[in-house]
């Protein structure tokens, strides 16, 4: 199974590459640039990102890349959609020049104009985005915490607004903490989130973010915690680990470690929840 974290790439994606198995991860994450900002970006180094390729094929790793923050997919105001569009496309052709099997995005904030609107305006982005992206990559929806006016936070809403794309194209990221505060991963019984059982969900879900929860069930808040110190606890997340039906899932933590390092013992710990030796 495959269980990793979020990386820094400031040394370079091959670095990186080489970091991940060094704290347990046989999968890890990057920003694909600055998470907090469009401009001033370094344009992709080709050399590098094949170099990566190439050594994560060796490490036997897999990928993902996150797009910066400032993205907004459900945006009224014309140039921030502009950017956005633009700016994930170009984290596509990042993230299949590295080798990643996705690029994930948050689902957008739509402010005062609305669900239905919100929904409408990102299928507009998604279908931009994804007319020119290259193959062999997803583009991968993150559900969010409903915090504000963010959409995707219900398994309807993701639904609709990944309908009209094809399965080969765009994907999904469960990320538990999200789901827990928006209120649909319930910690009575997490193997009940109807997402799991559901073919049109399950079919394009291609990456977890395992995180625990610092807010309560239903909080609506994004706030991440470590493994087993949350909310949710571990028996929560011992039990969407083993679910025998996300064993072919990578699982990704973005725990609030407070180094780097700190991720090999959470990735033990969720490796020990697991049940493995
Ligand atoms: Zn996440």
């Amino acid at each position: 199974m495959r269980i990793g974290c979020h990386l820094s790439v400031a040394k370079g994606y091959p670095a990186t590459v080489r970091e991940a198995p060094k704290l347990g991860a046989n999968c890890f994450q990057y920003f694909t640039k600055n998470p907090r900002g469009f401009r001033g970006q370094k344009p992709l180094n080709r050399d590098e990102a094949q170099l990566g390729r190439e050594l994560m094929q060796t490490l036997d790793l897999m990928s993902i890349g996150h797009a910066p923050y400032l993205i907004n997919l459900a945006t009224a105001d014309q140039e921030l959609f502009e950017l956005s569009v633009d700016a994930l496309k170009k984290d596509l052709i990042i993230g299949q020049a590295r080798g990643s099997h996705g690029v994930v995005v948050h689902c957008g904030k739509p402010k005062s104009e609305g669900l239905d609107y919100g929904i409408e305006r990102m299928r507009e982005a998604i279908g931009l985005v994804l007319g020119d992206a290259p193959a062999g990559i997803h583009l991968l929806l993150e559900n969010t915490a409903g915090q504000g006016s963010e959409i995707g936070y219900t398994l309807e809403q993701l639904l609709a607004i990944a309908e009209p794309f094809p399965i080969e194209q765009l994907g999904f990221c469960l990320d538990t903490q999200h789901a827990f505060a928006a209120g649909i991963l319930d910690p009575g019984d997490p193997q009940s989130f109807s997402g799991f059982a559901r073919p049109d969900f399950l079919s394009r879900l291609k990456a977890i973010h395992l995180n625990d929860s610092k807010v309560p069930f239903g909080a609506r808040k994004d706030r991440h915690q470590l493994i087993g110190q949350g909310e949710m606890g571990d028996g929560m997340i011992q039990s969407i680990l083993t679910d025998p039906r996300l064993q072919a899932i990578p699982f990704y933590l973005e725990t609030p470690v407070e180094n780097q390092d700190q991720y090999a013992a959470e990735i033990v710990r969720c490796r020990q929840l697991l049940g493995a030796p």
